[in-house]
């Protein structure tokens, strides 16, 4: 597929979707970004106008991006081959970062800002999918724990205490938990549903939590009744052979599983409360990658369509994110479906459709048709 030149005179949200594919080049400590780690990560937060965005900086891509920031006298300027096109500021270091536990644990260990108001943990940074012929293709969780980045396991207490400060210093506004996969039974539920009953003691923050379908569904009601507002169930492709050749271990529980646990979920946490990722990039047939979003849609599950990003140390670290034209392609037509069943990023109460910082899935949503921007 040939990549398109996007170019300097495109609008707006075109530059969205090649910077998110493509990256940004920029110079030491401009930006402080996270590595490594489960999701998406070797990023960085940027303010565009009144959107934050999370853009690859530290991945192969973004090395050799045509994008770049420059320092200039009113902000960073974003430039393409060297033309200005906008400012686009890096988030500032939340001031959290710089507090420690009583025990000498830095919160940063636990907990971190995604975008500019979401703070995110990952409550168990193991996995039992992290074996060498397991592991899925895309994911980094194991290396930011070798590292010493994070904690294998937050406790409830600390994410409380984290929120707490995230909340006062920072004006934090949602929260994501996420999770490694511990076990073949709740996958991390229970642990989730603990750390939402502590935070639930000092904050009334949306909060979503993601994990894999647990095997008992009165997780959802668990989930749910310790306080989450929305779920996570995290399919990454509708595409079985790419799920299988991507994801060995995990492509083990079945796509059917997959969507009986989104219309389980919806019926516990309502439509446009359950979200699931979608990876776009990693070799899937177009037709079924779309007909997934629109079966999940129908269930008022809201699919999250992102680019692939190849992470470093990851088994797909040289691969190449998909071309823009692609993904502008796919987000029109989840954009139109989501529109259609009346569901939207700003009707989720947390999590990644409300964030939104990883995707430009958002920004097409808000088109009434292609090239009109409604606000
Ligand atoms: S979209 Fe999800 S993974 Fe991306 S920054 Fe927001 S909360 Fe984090």
């Amino acid at each position: 597929m040939k990549e398109r030149d996007i170019g300097p005179s495109s609008d707006e949200s075109l530059i969205l979707v090649d910077i998110q594919n493509r990256g940004i080049r920029i110079g030491q400590g401009i930006a402080s970004g996270r590595r490594g780690g489960a999701g998406p990560t070797d990023d960085a937060a940027f303010r565009l106008g009144d959107q934050t965005m999370m853009l690859p900086v530290f991945n192969g891509p973004a090395e050799s991006s045509p994008y770049s920031l420059v320092d200039g006298v009113d902000g960073y300027k974003l430039q393409y081959e060297g033309k200005t096109l906008m400012y686009l500021n890096p988030v500032d270091r939340p001031q959290f970062y710089d507090l420690y536990t009583a025990d000498g644990i830095p919160y940063n260990k636990i907990a971190v800002l995604h975008s500019s108001d979401v703070l995110a943990s990952t409550v168990i940074q193991s996995c039992i999918r992290w074996g060498p012929e397991d592991r899925c293709k895309f994911c980094a969780i194991g290396h930011s724990l070798a590292a010493g980045a994070t904690l294998a396991k937050k406790l409830p207490e600390q994410l409380a205490e984290v929120v707490m400060a995230a909340e006062r210093l920072d004006g934090i506004r949602q929260i994501t938990l996420t999770t490694g996969t511990p076990n073949e039974t709740d996958r991390g539920a229970h642990h989730l549903a603990e750390c939402v009953r502590a935070i639930r003691k000092v904050s009334s923050l949306p909060i979503q939590v993601q994990c894999e379908p647990p095997e008992d569904d009165s997780w959802y009601d668990i989930l749910k009744e310790a306080g989450a507002n929305t779920i996570g169930l995290h399919v990454e492709s509708f595409d079985e052979q790419v799920r299988r050749r991507m994801m060995p271990s995990k492509s083990r529980i079945s796509l059917d599983t997959y969507f009986e646990a989104f219309g389980k979920a919806v019926a516990v946490f309502g439509r446009n409360q359950v979200t699931t990722y979608v990876i776009l990039g990693m070799g899937e047939d177009e037709e079924v990658t779309i007909a997934g979003c629109a079966r999940a849609v129908s269930l008022g599950v809201y699919p999250f369509v992102v680019p692939l990003r190849p992470l470093r140390g990851t088994l797909l670290e040289h691969s190449q994110p998909p071309s823009s034209d692609y993904m502008e392609k796919a987000y029109r037509k989840v954009a139109e479906m989501l529109s259609d069943t009346g569901l939207s990023s700003a009707d989720s109460m947390a999590g990644c459709a409300k964030c939104g910082a990883c995707s430009a899935l958002a920004s097409f949503e808000r088109r009434k048709a292609p090239g009109v921007a409604t606000r």
